[in-house]
């Protein structure tokens, strides 16, 4: 990606290196990270305790680049969200979920994605471009001083796939985990991913304990090929063989996404599949209520399951053992699942 050298495309060790290379002591880096993260600020001239040359340079060698924000919108059950438009007029979506004890923050990874899923508007346009790091976590200082509250929670599910953008988001990561930038616990930080089999096991190698969701969507293989077209190359048994080293590696459990989709993957055939898929597996299954969004170029020809199927479905799973859980539908009435508010306001 070209564009100016935005001082938000640095990981932490960048910053490092690049103030080592123009001279700087060690501990300035984390005084800009300080600035650019944790006081959030919108402008070089506010970084008080940086030598003003330093600044000037910064200012001509790094520029400082934050969000607009476009359009808010809040929904009915209290979350919210946000249309972003980044400096070269890419727009991306970012959602909070407020509650009484915390914050969570759903924000993308890329501007678009390149892996179309049939049921997901946010491959419809294809991949525009990976985001940087510091794009990814100014979504969360965006949410944080719109609420002015800190950040509790923060999930890479919003629009991209964060696999297909790795390095960029690992550093993202560790940006929102260092207690010289955001803080966050790093088991407070999820990786959503549609099943990346070589990331994932890359990912089970890291050293923080960050926490892995994998979209799995059917344990039944032509059923998943036609909902992810794209994954063809990344079958369900060497999936469920990096799950199985994931787990063995760092003893956590990743939970496993589906979203109810009505006669597609709510059949007893699907649940059989999934029940073998999961079984054995240290996991945890979270169904998900299929987003049809109100655009009616948004109608991707799917139907979420009936709270009925849902219930039963889950109950079928607890009853053998596995970990389960029902995810309440959020933000429905405002384009809520990912690139709808995009979709609604911009196709
Ligand atoms: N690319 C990553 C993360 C972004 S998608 C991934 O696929 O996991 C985040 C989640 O939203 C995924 O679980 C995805 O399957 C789900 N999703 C996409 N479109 C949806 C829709 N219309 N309704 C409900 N969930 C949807
Ligand atoms: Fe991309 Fe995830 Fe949407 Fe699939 S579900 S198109 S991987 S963002």
């Amino acid at each position: 990606m070209s564009g100016p050298n935005r001082i938000k495309q640095y990981s932490i060790e960048g910053l490092r290196s690049l103030l080592l290379e123009w001279g700087e002591p060690a501990y300035r880096a984390n005084q800009l990270l300080h600035w650019l993260y944790a006081a959030a600020v919108s402008s070089y001239q506010e970084m008080s305790d940086l030598p003003f040359s330093l600044r000037l340079r910064l200012e001509k060698e790094a520029p400082l680049i934050t969000p607009q924000v476009l359009d808010r919108r809040l929904s009915a059950d209290g979350s919210l969200k946000y249309l972003l438009e980044l400096w070269d007029g890419s727009l991306i979506e970012t959602v909070a979920i407020p509650s009484r004890n915390r914050l969570s923050v759903c924000f993308s990874t890329q501007v678009g994605c390149a892996l179309g899923c049939a049921f997901c508007t946010t491959g419809i346009g294809g991949l525009v471009r990976s985001l940087d790091p510091g794009e990814m976590v100014d979504q969360l200082l965006v949410v944080s001083r719109d609420l002015d509250r800190r950040v509790d929670n923060a999930v890479a599910m919003g629009e991209g796939e964060p696999f297909a953008n790795y390095e960029a988001a690992l550093s993202a990561l560790r940006i929102m985990n260092a207690s010289t930038a955001l803080g966050i616990g790093a088991r407070h930080l999820t990786v959503s991913t549609c099943g990346l089999i070589k990331q994932i096991e890359r990912f089970a190698q890291e050293p923080e304990q960050f926490t892995l969701a994998v979209s799995l969507h059917s344990a039944v293989q032509s059923t998943r090929d036609l909902l992810m077209p794209s994954l063809c190359n990344q079958p369900l048994d060497r999936l469920r063989d990096s799950l199985l080293l994931y787990a063995e590696i760092t003893g956590r459990r990743p939970s496993l996404e589906v979203t109810l989709m009505d006669s597609v993957n709510d059949t007893p055939k699907e649940v059989s599949a999934l029940l073998a898929f999961s079984r054995g597996l240290l996991c945890h299954v979270n169904l998900i209520p299929f987003n049809k969004g109100r655009s009616p170029d948004a109608d991707l020809g799917f139907k979420p399951s009936s709270p009925i199927r849902f219930q039963e479905i889950a109950a079928i799973l607890q009853d053998a053992g596995i970990a389960c859980s029902v995810r309440r539908s959020r933000g429905s009435d405002i384009q809520g699942a990912c690139g709808q508010l995009k979709g609604a306001l911009y196709r």
